[in-house]
């Protein structure tokens, strides 16, 4: 028997859509397991919190289960991304690319990855055409300027985000 292929999937996923759901369901094609990881990744600010990123991550890959979803985890992680990997006994890192906007980032940090640890590969997958131009960051644009957003995010995720919305409102957060 061949060993077990692992692989990670990380990201922010503030908050996932359809866009990163598409690439988790091509990934199992490749991958035996695969290990989404959510990063903290503070910097960015995100518009969610760690743990209600991976909640709503969790309850999307549970639908994906119907099929696939023995091999699928969800778990954060707070450091370098290779440790994660390699606290994985993953060998392959997945990352979903869009339009030529993502290639200079997406080569740098594949080139510095095969740097720390060259028996890891990164796959690149494309996105179905429906999806590729959803982006977590213009979903929340749209949301917050009270836009639909259900056309890129599924059901459960835009009543999150329609009640994270209020509750910036009510905070007197979201003004501008
Ligand atoms: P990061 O902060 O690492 O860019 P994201 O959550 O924005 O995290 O994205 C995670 C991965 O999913 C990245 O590889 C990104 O390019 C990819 N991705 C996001 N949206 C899409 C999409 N619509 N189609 C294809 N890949 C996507």
């Amino acid at each position: 028997m061949d060993s077990v292929k692992v692989g990670v999937y990380p990201g922010t996923f503030d908050p996932v859509t359809k866009g990163h759901m598409d690439i988790i369901e091509r990934a199992m094609q490749i991958v035996d397991k695969l290990i989404v990881g959510v990063a903290v990744n503070a910097g960015k600010g995100p518009l969610f919190t760690l743990e209600d990123r991976v909640r709503l991550l969790r309850d999307e890959v549970a639908e994906v289960s119907l099929h696939d979803g023995q091999g699928i985890e969800v778990r954060p992680f707070d450091t370098l991304l290779m440790h994660f990997v390699q606290s994985c006994d993953a060998t392959i890192i997945i990352r979903g690319l869009r339009a030529v906007s993502d290639f200079e980032y997406e080569f740098q940090m594949a080139g510095m990855n095969r740097r720390l640890d060259p028996g890891v590969e990164t796959v690149f997958m494309m996105a179905s055409d429906k999806y590729q131009l959803i982006a977590s960051r213009l979903v929340k644009e749209i949301g917050i300027l009270g836009g639909d957003v259900s056309h890129f995010v599924s059901p459960r995720v835009t009543q999150e985000l329609i009640a994270r919305f209020a509750e910036l409102h009510a905070a007197g957060g979201v003004g501008e």
